[in-house]
């Protein structure tokens, strides 16, 4: 009991250490400061890349901070790395990856024009879901993400995504195909391109997905 409480509390101290080390509002800092995302964004993947702040570290291969443009109009946020992320540090390139590629083609995107990145940045073992501590440690990389690229519509992409913008103990069927205010950023939450390749037997999921990204698309005013 005695040595976990110590464990928390040392726990508690890294992280504090290591927000003040960051400036818990230091984007906003930076930014008052004239400094621009790249300035920002860089060393937020470097400490990703070395995070220790939460157990995921002890099992990943490559923390995978997220990737694409600093100056995104439009943010993909999945759970977190699988195996292949994992091995190449790169978010969304495995087989959910590839789907998830196809459907940003079908908006007329490219990877590079969006950014992708993930809840929690380092693969939990065997593609557990992450816990809430885990999705705590992690979460100032992804706020401070979003704030900085303050992209104008976010996806949110399954439930562990969506929990994390629109806490609620509604399912992925009823959050899904509707907007929710995330600050200033507006969030559609659809399913996972994991959870449709499971489905592929029943197309109306991949329908409804199609529809999301249409009510995502006329948002940015490409439709
Ligand atoms: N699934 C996710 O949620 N994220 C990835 O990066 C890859 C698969
Ligand atoms: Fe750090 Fe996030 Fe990786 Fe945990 S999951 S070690 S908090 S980067």
């Amino acid at each position: 009991m005695r040595k976990r409480a110590e464990d928390l509390l040392r726990d508690v101290e890294e992280r504090v250490r290591f927000l003040s080390d960051l400036g818990a509002d230091f984007a906003f800092r930076a930014r008052a400061e004239g400094a621009d995302k790249p300035s920002i964004l860089r060393p937020l993947e470097e400490s990703v890349r070395r995070c220790t702040l939460c157990q995921l570290s002890a099992g990943r291969r490559q923390a995978v901070p997220g990737e694409g443009s600093y100056d995104a109009q439009l943010m993909f946020v999945g759970e977190a790395p699988g195996a292949d992320e994992d091995l190449q540090g790169r978010p969304f390139i495995g087989r959910a990856g590839q789907l998830l590629t196809k459907i940003i083609a079908a908006m007329k995107f490219s990877r590079e024009e969006v950014y992708i990145t993930n809840v929690v940045k380092c693969r939990p073992p065997e593609n557990r879901t992450p816990l809430r501590p885990e999705i705590e440690a992690c979460q100032h990389y992804l706020l401070t993400q979003i704030k900085v690229i303050r992209p104008r519509v976010l996806v949110s992409l399954g439930k562990v995504a969506t929990d994390f913008f629109v806490p609620s103990s509604a399912g992925m069927s009823s959050l899904r195909g509707n907007f929710h205010d995330f600050g200033s950023v507006r969030v559609m939450p659809t399913f996972h391109p994991s959870y449709v390749l499971r489905n592929e037997g029943d197309p109306r999921v991949k329908r409804l997905v199609w529809e999301d990204m249409k009510k995502v698309l006329a948002a940015l005013g490409k439709i």
